[in-house]
């Protein structure tokens, strides 16, 4: 899960890392408000969870109060890789003497987490990795111990710092590599790291959290809101797994692993799944009845296939979740069906009686599904 810019500096606040002085701001004539404040010039910057504001435009200067209006108005009025932006930091600008880079990031080859710094930070840090590697210096982090003083401040030192510069830079560094892990994070990182006239300022600052650690972080709950999608929010309320891709071949499945196999055995045939959706152990027939009601609302969705291996999950329940979905909803989409185990009879008679092709083995299923989709598609 990304969090936005102003998320990842309250937290980057508490740790003691310096940031700019800033006011978030939800409509464009609020920007007035914020001056009097801050003071001028000010940035603004788009709040959207994506890399690369800078040049996508998020991000504007301002000298004056006109000129700040103007510019928050444009900038409220923009869509950024697909996000609306709906609000916008203003920050106090800060004078920057240089720009360096840093973060933490998780180096999954060496399983380890790594530090990532450069004296050449910014907007072009991307061309800098491609076009010359040497200049971003690497430091893998024993995880028994944790990111050394005296390393990060031989870091430090390569990247060209010293005096104080380097004291802080050494203790910005130890500040992020504690986010990193008090967070469960992905990514901590800070682009620029400026070298300002007031010493070191984070001028921006990212944290991804891994999505699998959220819920050890009840204060991100509303970071995480944003991010889920309406049907994400439908299996959340009805307690079933779903993820969302972009293929055509509705899969319903019970218990991850068989639910990622028939996902695996779907594209072996050549089809694609648009999601991945798992009801999970001992699903009633309200919450199939749901993940069936969800998948026919898809747009992508052509044909839908339901693959169940009954043990503490009844068959029979799945059935009925189905064959009520299918009666309560206007919109009509070919199903195939495997279902074996617990209370398989009953559940198969339940099927046949409404008419939905059941397969004795996936592969064959699998096969008819893609078969479906494609002859949907022509
Ligand atoms: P990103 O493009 O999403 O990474 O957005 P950043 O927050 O990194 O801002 C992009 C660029 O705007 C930075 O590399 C800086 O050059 C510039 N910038 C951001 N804040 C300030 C500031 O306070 N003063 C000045 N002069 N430039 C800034
Ligand atoms: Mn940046």
């Amino acid at each position: 899960m990304k969090l936005l810019e102003y998320e990842a500096k309250e937290i980057a606040k508490k740790y003691g890392i310096p940031i700019p002085q800033g006011i978030l701001i939800e409509r464009p004539e609020q920007v007035n408000e914020a001056i009097e404040e801050l003071g001028l010039p000010v940035v603004l910057k788009a709040q959207v969870p994506v890399a690369g504001r800078g040049k996508a435009g998020g991000v504007k200067l301002a000298k004056d109060p006109d000129e700040a209006l103007e510019k928050a108005e444009q900038l409220f009025s923009m869509e950024i890789k697909g996000y609306p932006v709906l609000s916008v930091l203003v920050e106090k600008a800060e004078n920057i003497k240089r720009e360096l880079y840093l973060s933490f990031t998780i180096d999954r080859a060496n399983r380890r987490i790594i530090m990532l710094a450069s004296g050449e930070g910014g907007m072009e840090i991307e061309e800098l990795a491609k076009e010359k590697p040497e200049a971003i210096i690497k430091l893998p982090i024993e995880p028994e111990i944790g990111l050394k003083a005296h390393e990060a401040r031989e870091v430090g030192k390569k990247i060209g710092l010293s005096g104080n510069d380097l004291r802080q830079f050494e203790h910005i560094a130890k500040s992020m590599y504690k986010i990193f892990i008090d967070y469960d994070a992905e990514l901590v990182e800070s682009n620029p790291l400026a070298i300002t006239d007031r010493g070191l300022v984070a001028l921006d600052f990212r944290m991804i959290v891994d999505d699998n650690a959220i819920f050890r972080h009840p204060e991100l709950e509303a970071a995480r809101e944003r991010e889920l999608t309406e049907t994400e929010k439908v299996a959340i309320r009805y307690g079933f797994f779903y993820v969302e891709l972009d293929g055509d071949i509705g899969i319903i499945g019970n218990g991850a692993g068989l639910t990622m196999a028939t996902m695996d055995v779907v594209n072996y045939y050549g089809g694609k799944p648009p999601n991945f959706l798992d009801i999970g152990v001992g699903a009633r027939r309200d919450r199939v009845k749901a993940a069936v009601r969800l998948l026919l609302r898809n747009p992508r969705v052509k044909v839908i296939f339901v693959n169940i291996f009954g043990g503490i999950t009844l068959a029979s329940e799945v059935a009925l979740g189905i064959v009520e979905a299918l009666k309560e909803t206007e919109i009509k989409k070919p199903i195939v069906a495997r279902i074996v185990g617990t209370a398989e009879e009953e559940g198969k008679k339940i099927l046949q009686e409404a008419g939905i092709p059941l397969f004795e083995s996936m592969d064959e299923a699998a096969k008819e599904a893609v078969r479906i989709a494609k002859e949907v598609a022509a």
